[in-house]
């Protein structure tokens, strides 16, 4: 089998789960609880925290652990725009971008729907960017949050983050981004990158699901969803999942320390896969930036055909992809973010997403951009009038 789904999920690496271990079983303490055993864990959480903080390049109160990319996301958009509505009541606007994940659209959704904010949409040209004038037009002294995710998941388009932070804050709003699929390929500075908030998912890095982090600039106002106890500094209460967060670290780490080589050799391998796929398979078609992408991901659409057709045929094939979100697996509807893109209707339904994990190898790339061909004619085939 040769998995192409990184960007769905990837398994723990080793590494992660030795460095876990230990508190999944003796060092089993409650970090809140003052006896020893408790001050350990509390320990393990504290050298947690520090490793992800120098790997974004910000203080270890500013990192928030979370429960996955999705609860960040919620905690960002939600909590930031809550807390900065109640500072200034006439901020009930949220700006989010046209292409992003479900965990901030629906967080938008939901702030308009229970608790009448507007959202605004940026919108994105064909290859799925925001234009920082065009957001730059969209903030007022009305919005209490803008939120732009860093790379997609579907199409892989890499945002100019740093440019789009920028015009947020000289607009003085409060700047999310979903940096999910980011990590591991692109620098997670958030100094550089000039973010007040940013959110990061352990599964898609080597570590278990159910994991993540949300980093949120010192003194930007956040409201808490999760009520309780008042761990992670009021910000998230429950107790914390100290083996998680140690699992989280670990891949941050090792993801990190490895992104500058990686990251340059699976960029080549992809440009060459999505080479030979648009050479070798009539009228596919390139979803998202030729340049400004992940170097993990190769998404197409292949007129003619029905993507999730092309999705079994590859199975069958031993080739595990996915036609984008996995969030959106199964669902008849065609993507919105290939929408967003201004691919019509039909075109959108015959996506297919290769996303590679970091250790994929040149020859797996190479058989897999034959079997596409072959699974594309196989499914042309079976449609094509007898
Ligand atoms: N944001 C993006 C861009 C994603 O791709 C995903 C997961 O696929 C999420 C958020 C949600 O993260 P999690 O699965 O950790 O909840």
């Amino acid at each position: 089998m040769i998995y192409l789904d990184a960007a769905a999920t990837t398994p723990v690496r080793r590494e992660v789960l030795e460095a876990m271990w230990p508190y999944l079983t003796g060092e089993f303490g409650n970090p809140s609880s003052h006896h020893e055993t408790g001050e350990r864990a509390a320990a393990a959480l504290r050298a947690a925290r520090a490793d992800v903080a120098a790997t974004l390049g910000c203080r270890p109160s500013e990192v928030i652990f979370t429960s996955g990319g999705t609860e960040a996301d919620n905690l960002a958009v939600q909590g930031i725009a809550l807390a900065r509505a109640a500072r200034d009541p006439r901020r009930r606007r949220v700006v989010i971008s046209a292409v992003e994940h479900a965990a901030v659209t629906a967080s938008a959704e939901f702030l308009a729907r229970v608790l009448g904010f507007t959202v605004s949409r940026v919108p994105v040209d064909s290859q799925g960017r925001v234009d920082p004038a065009e957001l730059s037009g969209l903030l007022d002294d009305d919005v209490a949050l803008c939120s732009v995710m860093y790379a997609n998941n579907e199409i892989g388009t890499v945002q100019a983050v740093a440019e789009l932070a920028a015009a947020a804050r000289a607009s003085d709003v409060p700047f999310h981004t979903d940096a999910v699929q980011a990590a591991g390929w692109l620098p997670l500075d958030v100094a550089a990158l000039g973010v007040d908030a940013m959110s990061l998912s352990g599964h898609k890095l080597g570590a278990p699901k159910g994991t993540g982090v949300l980093y949120v600039r010192s003194r930007t106002p956040l409201e808490p969803l999760i009520h309780g106890g008042g761990q992670e500094r009021g910000a998230r209460s429950g107790t914390e999942n100290v083996a998680g967060a140690v699992g989280f670290a670990a891949a941050l780490r090792l993801a990190e320390a490895a992104r500058p080589v990686q990251a340059a050799r699976v960029a080549a391998l992809r440009s060459r896969f999505i080479d030979r796929v648009l050479a070798e398979v009539p009228g596919s078609l390139l979803t998202g930036a030729p340049e400004e992408r992940l170097p993990s991901v190769a998404s197409f659409c292949f007129p003619g055909t029905s993507g999730e057709s092309v999705l079994l045929e590859l199975e069958r094939a031993g080739v595990t992809c996915s036609s984008g979100s996995a969030c959106a697996a199964g669902s008849d509807e065609p993507s919105e973010v290939l929408l967003a893109t201004g691919l019509d209707r039909e075109t959108a339904q015959t996506a297919v997403r290769f996303s590679f994990p970091a250790a994929v190898a040149e020859e797996e790339l190479e058989e897999a951009a034959e079997r596409v061909r072959q699974a594309v004619a196989a499914v042309r085939a079976l449609r094509a009038p007898a």
